[in-house]
């Protein structure tokens, strides 16, 4: 059996496709187009890359998309007075703070910018007021990631609905919410972390299977059952050779670019998953491509609904 890839990347496409002309019509009317905000302190490398991502999707689709960047040394009150500056913008609709937050800015700085951002601009989802309105099945701004994860099973027709999930991983921003949803369209769902003993065993009951650990290749054939619905949220760098043709048999494309390249990216699911799963996402070109359209869907709700349009 060799598992349907579900392709997050094309999906992407479409779905941007979609909202272009909905941002050209909200310009039209309001005479500006739906604007996001994203905060960047310091110049994390990875951050960097990402926020490029965000800034280039978004400008393509008919937005405005402000990068406003903060030195590495900045103060975390000096993070907190951009944020209220971006709150009051009236060309703003969505604000972003890329994470991770420098650490000199202390332990609990992200909690702290995260709650200062006003909920009608939480386009991120990571405010507590979103997360608590979004727990009770209230309308609130979804974290973009298991928004994503989302969209994906409903356009790919997957039913949850009375289904067994189990989603490995318990973040704030992909685990728990992820489980979250799924439990609100019906699913049965169970939650898997670095302690939940015979974690094959566990996921092998599931009918969709979410990994969101940063582990590569964590998920290996014995965790699934035959014809599952398998999520790979993870996104994981891989540099080690012997860990890469731990993934892939040689020959095989994917190892002799990393033998050119010297890295790649991997998701949480070995390759040989696909074998196995009903339906499976790739990584690169499955969640990560969604993500990014999930915050341009969010940045033109809350648009529409700050002038009311
Ligand atoms: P995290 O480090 O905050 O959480 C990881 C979770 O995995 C923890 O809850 C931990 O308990 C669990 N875990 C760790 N080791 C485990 C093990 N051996 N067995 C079972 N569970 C284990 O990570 P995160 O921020 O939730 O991200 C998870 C992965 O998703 C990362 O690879 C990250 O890069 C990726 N990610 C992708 C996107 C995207 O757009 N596709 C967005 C966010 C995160």
């Amino acid at each position: 059996m060799s598992a349907r890839i579900l392709d997050g990347q094309a999906l992407a496409g479409r779905l941007q496709q979609e909202l272009a002309p909905q941002v050209a019509a909200f310009t039209a009317a309001q005479g500006r187009p739906p604007g996001l905000a994203i905060v960047l302190v310091g110049s994390h490398p990875a951050s960097e890359v990402y926020v490029g991502h965000k800034l280039k999707a978004g400008r393509a689709i008919g937005f405005r998309v402000d990068l406003e960047r903060l030195p590495e040394t900045s103060s975390l009150a000096d993070v907190l007075s951009l944020v209220e500056r971006l709150n009051r913008s009236s060309v703003h609709d969505g604000i972003l703070v890329q994470a991770p937050l420098p650490k000199g800015l202390g332990a609990d700085a992200a909690a702290h910018v995260f709650d200062a951002v006003a909920i009608e601009k939480d386009v991120d989802g990571f405010a507590p007021a979103s997360v608590g309105l979004m727990v009770q099945g209230r309308p609130a701004f979804v974290a973009c990631t298991p928004a994503g994860v989302m969209e994906l099973l409903a356009r790919e027709s997957i039913p949850i609905a009375g289904r067994r999930a189990v989603v490995i991983g318990r973040s704030d921003i992909v685990g728990k919410p992820v489980a979250l949803l799924l439990l609100q369209r019906d699913a049965t769902v169970t939650i898997c972390h670095s302690k939940t003993p015979d974690l094959a065993g566990v996921c092998r009951e599931a009918d969709i299977l979410v990994a969101a650990v940063g582990r590569p290749g964590l998920v290996t054939k014995d965790f699934v059952k035959p014809g599952a619905t398998v999520i790979d949220v993870g996104i994981n760098t891989v540099t080690d050779e012997a860990l890469a043709s731990r993934l892939y048999p040689e020959g095989h494309k994917r190892l002799v670019r990393f033998r050119e390249r010297g890295s790649m990216l991997v998701g949480d699911v070995h390759p040989e998953v696909a074998d196995v799963a009903g339906a499976l996402t790739p990584v690169p070109g499955g969640i990560g491509p969604l993500t990014i359209t999930m915050l341009m869907m969010n940045t033109l709700k809350a648009a529409r609904a700050r002038t009311g349009s």
